[in-house]
């Protein structure tokens, strides 16, 4: 079983928190790495917070400059879709909505080559949905990495129906070429980590509305008592509340609204306000 060639040029759509971190992976693995993101100024913006993160290991002396360089060289802005046409391997890491990852899927299925690997780092959405339609769909998978992507060791390769088991065996040796964990699963809601993990931001929400005790309390008791690396409101903050919302949200009606996967008012909230956890200044706690 081999991997993307390390020649294989990766593309990353998406430069927020995810994207950034699976294109430093990526460059960081010896790939060139083509960073696109619709938003203007966003890959720009993903590469330098990529290159800010590279700098801070270099001051600690965790990184030899001359790698750090090197890395920085690696990673390109791609200034439009059809720059990623020489791709070994797409890895979309845009907005949690079907509808958009299945009109970008279908732009890049114009753009690659019919051997290149096309792969979504969703969170919960059905790879089989996202694939559907293409005319290609065997060559389709979940890449599904956890935040920070760079430090985090597990990854989901996830398949949809008509995903080729080559594909899935590809990606499956490629993310171990990367350092990474890799997992199978199939495309059920939420996969396994964030099927598994969904009570325990659930529940931690119900606790809060219910006044058991305030967030920085929960999450103490949580990560003392529970032995979690984070309690959920600190975690929630993290992922950002407009990604765990559309993903507990996600979950909830793929299981024909299963009132165990119920999503939270206060939340909704939350995303509403723009309070979106570090990413915005502001959600659970202060980060201004
Ligand atoms: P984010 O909001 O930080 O970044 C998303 C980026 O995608 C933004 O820069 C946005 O401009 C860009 N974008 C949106 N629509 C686009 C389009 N049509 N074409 C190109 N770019 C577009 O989000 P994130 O936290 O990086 O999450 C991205 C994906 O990764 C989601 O599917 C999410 O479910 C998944 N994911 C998130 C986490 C997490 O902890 N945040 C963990 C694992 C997986």
């Amino acid at each position: 079983m081999s991997g993307l060639p390390k020649t294989g040029i990766v593309a990353v759509i998406g430069a927020g928190a995810m994207g950034s971190g699976i294109a430093q992976v990526a460059a960081q693995a010896g790939h060139g790495v083509l960073l696109y993101d619709a938003m203007e100024g966003a890959a720009e913006k993903g590469r330098s917070g990529i290159l800010a993160g590279l700098d801070k290991l270099v001051a600690k002396g965790k990184l030899p400059a001359q790698e750090r360089d090197a890395l920085a060289a690696r990673i390109t802005v791609a200034p439009s879709l059809d720059a990623l046409a020489g791709a070994g391997l797409v890895v979309e890491a845009i907005v949690e909505r079907l509808e958009v990852k299945r009109q970008v899927f279908a732009a890049l299925e114009q753009i690659v080559t019919p051997d290149s690997i096309l792969a979504s780092n969703t969170s919960s959405l059905s790879i089989t949905a996202i694939a559907a339609g293409l005319k290609h769909p065997e060559r389709v998978a979940g890449l599904h990495f956890f935040n920070p992507a760079p430090v985090m060791k597990l990854v989901e390769i996830v398949a949809g129906l008509a995903s080729d088991r080559a594909v899935l065996d590809t990606l499956f040796a490629t993310a171990e070429a990367w350092g990474k964990v890799p997992v199978h699963a199939t495309s059920t809601p939420g996969f396994i980590v964030n099927r598994v993990a969904r009570p325990f931001y659930a529940e931690g929400l119900r606790l809060l509305e219910e006044s058991a005790a305030d967030v920085a309390t929960l999450d103490a008791v949580m990560r003392e008592a529970g032995g979690f690396r984070m309690g959920p409101f600190e975690l929630m903050d993290l992922i950002g509340h407009d990604v765990n919302f559309a993903v507990t949200s996600s979950v909830f009606q793929s299981y024909f609204c299963d009132p165990r996967y119920r999503p939270s008012l206060t939340q909704q909230e939350l995303v509403a306000a723009g309070w979106l956890g570090r990413k915005s200044g502001r959600g659970f706690y202060d980060y201004t």
